[in-house]
């Protein structure tokens, strides 16, 4: 149960900050410049028909609420029986019902979602084309998709190559793609805030690795509030937490549920749900999966029921994320132009086993960079920290907490402080990179290896020893009366267990 809230809440967060795709402008060629797709992160719509099915919709939010509210005072109690486990479990498997798939990871419902090619393609300075697909599908069956449209893009364009964006999941995408077609006709290739070594978020929680704690929940949320500027929400968070209702509520849902982890229900919960879906298992990183695999399909008989399935998430282990760097430097070897662009400085979603690691708020930045060190959270390398890796250059961050050298292009890498997951303002550096002949960290004074974003503007600078301060928000008078009614409810809800547990 622990676990299965755990991941829920790290899908739903990962769905909750989607990219947001700019449509492609209408424009003209003879720019010199070949065009960059941009391979979009997981998100967008599905639909039956005409209806919308998937994010669930108000009424199927509602119905499946009413649903669970019966057993909601033994939730907050602490004193869930199996049975209402099990109804919890049903309810929260009913949000993935209209886009299930089936044993051999192929869809099982008509839920579909759909990439129309834009008609008009405009490239060069400031364009990307963007690249949309269903995220659920086995990558490879992806990367034969956009194939197909990198054919279509050259043909519109009247060029014989392009760059190569791959944004969040599409940067797993992208690599399937370019392990599965090599790099004929690839001009460049961008990792922007990629899921290419895995989101730990998923991949910890297949390989069973995953820790919830209301401490690293409250930071998270507080953090989502202050990046989205909502002075409301941080209140809230702020009250709740300091009346202890977080931790009341929090502590009182996840007490009990050992013997649900100890009876299988989690590993079974992943094989009738969201992991017959080969597109989570792309967010599982190679280092992780035998575990994942394993967790996932314990014995022979479940290994040969799920054969089809497993055929497809064996073959993007061996060809795709155990050969990670073999990719990435492929790349570099062939094209010769390579950029990654990394954030640090936030919070991950608080299911990860170690919530104190560097993040962009969704992907972790050692991931993101492929091997970047990072001081942990709020802390830094230490006094007289000497770079790992010596090439001639001073690749540590002037806030002494990242040291790019050990990163896999430590003169490619840019990392952007609170650069929160699918920041907007990648585009200049997406068109130096592409662009400008050799473009590295030290080609332009305005864009060095360290920059930091304003979450309250967007706009990106150099990052100085002194101006990589967090922005903090103060909680205001919302937030004292909230935590004054919060504080009464917390009494109410402690009479409430007292009494639940004698009656019992
Ligand atoms: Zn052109
Ligand atoms: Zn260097």
């Amino acid at each position: 149960m622990k676990k299965t809230v755990a991941l829920l809440l790290s899908v739903l967060l990962l769905l909750a900050v989607l990219p947001v795709n700019a449509a492609a402008l209408d424009g003209g060629c003879d720019c010199g410049c070949a065009p960059v797709i941009h391979v979009s992160g997981l998100g967008g719509s599905f639909a039956d028909g005409d209806n919308v099915v998937f994010p669930p919709q108000t009424d199927t939010i509602v119905s499946a609420v009413a649903k669970a509210i019966p057993a909601t005072p033994a939730l907050l109690s602490g004193n869930l029986r199996t049975r209402q486990q099990e109804r919890i479990l049903q309810v929260a498997g009913t949000f993935f019902a209209p886009i299930a798939f089936d044993k051999n990871g192929e869809p099982a419902t008509n839920a579909r979602k759909t990439f129309t090619y834009p008609e008009e393609i405009s490239h060069g300075k400031g364009q990307m084309i963007d690249f949309d697909y269903d995220w659920r599908m086995d990558p490879f069956t992806v990367a034969a998709q956009l194939k197909d449209f990198i054919e279509y893009v050259k043909d519109k364009t009247g060029h014989d190559s392009v760059y190569l964006v791959g944004e969040s999941m599409g940067a797993a995408e992208m690599n399937t793609y370019l392990a599965a077609y090599g790099f004929d006709g690839i001009s460049g290739v961008i990792w922007y805030n990629g899921g290419h070594r895995g989101v730990a978020s998923c991949s910890d929680s297949f390989a069973d690795k995953n820790d919830f704690n209301e401490a690293a929940l409250s930071a998270f949320l507080k953090q989502l509030s202050v990046s989205g500027d909502q002075q409301f929400l941080y209140d809230l968070f702020v009250a709740l937490d300091k009346a202890g209702l977080l931790s009341t509520v929090f502590d009182s849902v996840l007490s009990g549920a050992d013997t649900l982890e100890q009876s299988g229900m989690f590993s079974r919960f992943l094989r009738e749900y969201i992991g017959r879906i080969p597109g989570f298992w792309a967010l599982v990183s190679g280092e992780n999966y035998p575990a994942a695999r394993a967790f996932a399909f314990p014995t022979p008989e479940i290994e040969a029921e799920y054969a089809g399935l497993l055929e497809k998430l064996d073959r993007y282990y061996n060809e795709v994320s155990s050969r990670t760097d073999e990719i990435m430097l492929g790349a570099k070897e062939a094209t010769g132009t390579v950029g990654v662009v990394c954030g640090y400085g936030e919070y991950g979603p608080p299911v990860t086993s170690d919530n104190t690691r560097q993040s962009d708020s969704v992907i972790l930045t050692v991931d993101e960079s492929n091997g970047a060190t990072c001081a942990p959270l709020g802390g830094t390398l230490g006094d007289g920290y000497v770079q790992k890796v010596s090439d001639g250059h001073n690749h540590v961050s002037p806030d002494n907490v990242i040291d790019a050298s050990t990163a896999i292009f430590p003169d490619n890498t840019w990392f952007v402080k609170y650069g929160h997951h699918s920041f907007s303002g990648a585009q200049a550096l997406v068109d130096r990179i592409c662009y400008v002949e050799g473009f590295d960290v030290f080609a332009d004074e305005a864009y060095p290896q360290y920059l930091v974003r304003d979450p309250a503007t967007g706009a990106i600078s150099p990052l100085t020893a002194d101006n990589g301060a967090g922005k903090t928000l103060e909680s205001g008078f919302t937030a004292k009366l909230l935590q004054a009614v919060f504080k009464v409810m917390n009494v109410f809800l402690k009479v409430y267990k007292f009494f639940a547990n004698i009656v019992k």
